[in-house]
């Protein structure tokens, strides 16, 4: 286990340049790994957790990718299970037990799901599938204290849970219950800095340009550099193609709307609405701590990768409403959306289906220029991904279902802002505020503490204030508070 605050896990300005200056000396590194996404640092802990020199280099900072724009759910699958897809149901499930008991306890909680039932064949249909679910749970390890067993819930414990449900005609519920994750790209930080606990230098806003056989051009602020590499693994999602043309992509966007959870009633579980005529698919309305939910997704190809961050179309946002307020006695209106957000889903073609080394849902392939190219998959899974990906270049066993991130395991139950987003290196951050109480206010329109721009800047890797408020505090989620909350970020910054 990391020791809270252990300086082998601090990222900042100064790790960095120390970093930078011993790469650009030597020239080499052991395992070279582009994208410093879920996947990139997760490949980076593997290799390192197995004693290889690591470097990860990501061209804009940790998390800038689709890993910050996810619905924050670590799932047991059960869509797999819709589709058939066994296999890849049970590997959901197995990673979400191990990242919910052993991996990132702190950042992780168990979250009910409530199906309304308002009669008709669809109820016992949802119901076979949570107990499909529950059976991947019992498979996969995971005790019903952690997750509990699907149950029918009566009409008034249904509106208790989602108080927003349309009333008429509801009959009741069923509760199934899955997993959360406090913030995604928490996530990425979390796993990136354990990766550096065990040796391996996370090289922010370095851009790879070129690689292939062992050779890698890479450019920081000072320019270009060529190094050699024993081995290179490209984690570039949806960018792939730009260094691996040989893998095909059909890139999906998922977009996000940012509710008021007030406006639904301050629901206690997700809900799912089945959206008509598509067996298995759903909007959800996710509930979020700090009084804000999430409303998505949708799933619309794209063959742009502009603009970046990727950004929703009227269209989808009208659809969207559409759909949650089929459940609602009130309907969703447009000015009840206060943010919206849209990723870009890596999904590998289904010219790799057959040929994908490891499974339909990530493809790692070795291409002809030596390049191990790791990409598709989910949040839920990068541990597996990860762990396949470096199977490939080291004799040694993965470890990583032993290892515990930065943070871990902290007090799940907790629900104060520090412990869910900290973990056990909360107390480092109550003690600079017992030292300096100012530390303890809140950054200005935001629910965070300036001791978490203190704490970003020291030990998360945030190079500036952008960075500490996007990534690190996650302030600026809703839009019509997103300029404020950055300025607001960027005065505690310019003052510690
Ligand atoms: C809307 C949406 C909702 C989702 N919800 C969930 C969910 O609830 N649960 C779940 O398990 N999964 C979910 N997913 C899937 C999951 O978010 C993605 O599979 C995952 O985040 C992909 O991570 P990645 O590291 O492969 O890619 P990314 O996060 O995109 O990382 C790739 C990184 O590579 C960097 N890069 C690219 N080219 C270069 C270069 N040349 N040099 C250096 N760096 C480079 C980029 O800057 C980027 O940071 C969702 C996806 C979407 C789109």
């Amino acid at each position: 286990m990391i020791r809270p605050g252990d300086p082998s896990s601090l990222l900042n300005a100064d790790r960095r340049s120390a970093g930078l200056r011993r790469l650009r000396d030597a020239g080499a590194t052991e395992v070279l790994v582009v994208g410093g996404g879920i996947t990139g640092v997760g490949v980076a802990l593997d290799a390192a957790a197995r004693g290889m020199q690591v470097t990860l280099v990501e061209r804009h900072d940790l998390a800038h990718g689709t890993s910050r724009w996810s619905s924050k759910l670590i799932h047991g699958g059960l869509r797999y299970l819709a589709t058939g897809h066994v296999d890849v149901a049970l590997e959901s499930a197995k990673e979400r037990h191990l990242l919910i008991t052993k991996i990132a306890p702190h950042l992780i909680r168990a979250l009910p799901t409530l199906i309304p039932n308002y009669g008709g064949v669809d109820p016992y249909v949802s119901y076979a599938g949570l107990v499909a679910g529950d059976v991947l749970r019992k498979l996969s390890g995971t005790k019903r204290d952690v997750l509990p067993r699907a149950r029918f819930v009566n009409a008034s414990t249904a509106l208790k849970m989602c108080p927003a449900l349309r009333p008429d005609g509801l009959k009741g519920g069923i509760v199934g219950w899955d997993g959360q994750v406090e913030d995604d790209a928490r996530l990425v930080v979390a796993v990136a800095r354990t990766a550096a606990a065990y040796g391996a230098d996370i090289l922010t806003h370095v851009d790879a340009i070129s690689l292939g056989d062992g050779h890698a051009t890479l450019r920081d602020e000072d320019g270009e550099f060529a190094i050699t590499a024993e081995h290179i693994i490209t984690c570039t999602g949806v960018w792939t193609q730009e260094l691996n043309p040989e893998i095909a992509l059909s890139p999906s966007r998922g977009t996000h709307l940012v509710v008021k959870s007030e406006r639904l009633g301050n629901p206690t579980a997700c809900m799912p609405v089945a959206i008509p005529g598509e067996f298995g698919r759903f909007v959800f309305a996710i509930p979020e701590p700090e009084g804000i939910t999430y409303v998505g997704l949708t799933d619309l190809p794209t063959d742009s990768l502009q603009p970046d961050p990727p950004e929703p179309t009227a269209d989808e946002l009208a659809w969207l409403r559409e759909r949650i307020s089929a459940a609602l006695a009130i309907p969703l209106r447009e000015e009840d959306v206060i943010g919206t957000y849209s990723g870009l889903r890596p999904l590998v073609s289904d010219a790799h289906a057959k040929t994908a080394d490891i499974s339909r849902r990530h493809l790692i392939a070795r291409q002809p220029n030596s390049v191990i190219a790791v990409t598709g998959g989910k949040l839920t899974t990068y541990r597996k991904m990860a762990e396949d990906a470096v199977d490939l270049i080291s004799d040694r066993p993965c470890p990583t279902a032993g290892i515990t991130l930065v943070g871990a395991p902290g007090d799940s139950r907790s629900r104060d802002r520090l412990t869910r987003r900290f973990g056990s290196e909360a107390s480092l951050l109550k003690d600079a505020i017992d030292r300096d109480p100012a530390l303890g206010e809140l950054v200005e329109g935001t629910a965070a503490l300036k001791v978490e721009v203190l704490w970003a800047r020291q030990a998360e890797g945030a190079l500036n204030s952008t960075e500490a408020a996007d990534t690190r505090l996650r302030v600026t989620m809703v839009d019509d508070a997103a300029a404020a909350a950055q300025d607001a970020v960027k005065g505690v910054w310019d003052s510690i």
